[in-house]
């Protein structure tokens, strides 16, 4: 039987239009590794309950975490996150889950840089391993890929500014339907070409960890291995719908 905690939401904030993160106390939440993910649990006072699955985009205290909740107009569950559940109200949640896509600052892997891809909400679980990185393990070469629709789409946006200000991280934005003013480059889906030509190359031996829609994510991954990135090196994470 699933042990559901009581998680209390003590902070919130709008990323973009359309996607919130809330950080939820979680009294007895034995913590998380960076890339894992919480179940939440949303019962109504009629006693219907729904669940969905939502990585955890800040591990790095313990029994307060935070995830990042992007809106789907018809869902059932995303919306109330977003838009009604208020500071100081309370959630079910189960976890911490998934042990493959999780990056540690201990070990072997600490000193092989570190691929990071993003299709939209996917940047969630990456920057745990983002933010992790910058307490745990400063040395370690971080690169991240993020494909998103729009500018006004990018979460994270003055936290990525002051990485990149601080020559802290490397981060390549695609954008799919609507470019900023100043881009080079049209809007629309990322190529293969550009994908291999921003990722680090195989020779360097990155560990990839790649996350987001299923389709986004499936085909990545295909040019990557094509190009010779060992399957072995290369960790994913699907956010398909419950
Ligand atoms: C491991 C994991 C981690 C995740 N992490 C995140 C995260 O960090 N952030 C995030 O925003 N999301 C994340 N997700 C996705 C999340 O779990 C939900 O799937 C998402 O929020 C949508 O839930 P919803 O209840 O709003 O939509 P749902 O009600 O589940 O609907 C989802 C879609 O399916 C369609 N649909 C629903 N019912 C039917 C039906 N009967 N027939 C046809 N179509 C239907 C809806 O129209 C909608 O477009 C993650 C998923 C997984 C598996």
């Amino acid at each position: 039987m699933t042990d559901w905690l009581v998680a209390t939401v003590v902070g919130a904030v709008m990323e973009t239009p359309t996607s919130r993160s809330l950080w939820l106390r979680i009294p007895g939440f034995p913590g998380a590794a960076a890339g894992q993910h919480i179940d939440i649990r949303l019962t109504a006072p009629d006693g219907y309950s729904a669940s969905r699955s939502y990585s955890l985009s800040d591990v790095r205290e313990g029994e307060i975490v935070e995830v990042s909740v992007e809106e789907l107009a018809d869902g059932e569950v995303s919306p109330f996150l977003v838009r009604d559940l208020e500071i100081g109200e309370q959630v079910e949640v189960t976890g911490p889950i998934g042990g493959h896509f999780v990056w540690s600052p201990e070990g072997a892997e600490r000193r092989r840089p570190v691929q990071l891809i993003a299709g939209g909400s996917g940047i969630a679980p990456l920057m745990a391993m983002i933010r992790l990185r910058e307490v745990s393990a400063p040395d370690t070469r971080f690169r991240l890929l993020y494909s998103v629709r729009t500018p006004a789409d990018v979460y994270y946006r003055d936290e990525f500014a002051a990485l990149r200000g601080r020559g802290r991280l490397s981060v390549d934005i695609f954008y799919t339907r609507v470019a900023p003013v100043d881009s080079q480059r049209p809007p629309g889906r990322i190529t293969r070409d550009e994908v291999l030509a921003t990722v680090l190359p195989p020779e360097q031996r990155p560990v990839v960890y790649l996350c987001g829609a299923d389709e986004f994510v499936g085909t990545v991954a295909d040019w990557l291995v094509a190009a010779g990135h060992p399957t072995t090196a290369i960790r994913i994470e699907r956010y398909l719908a419950a």
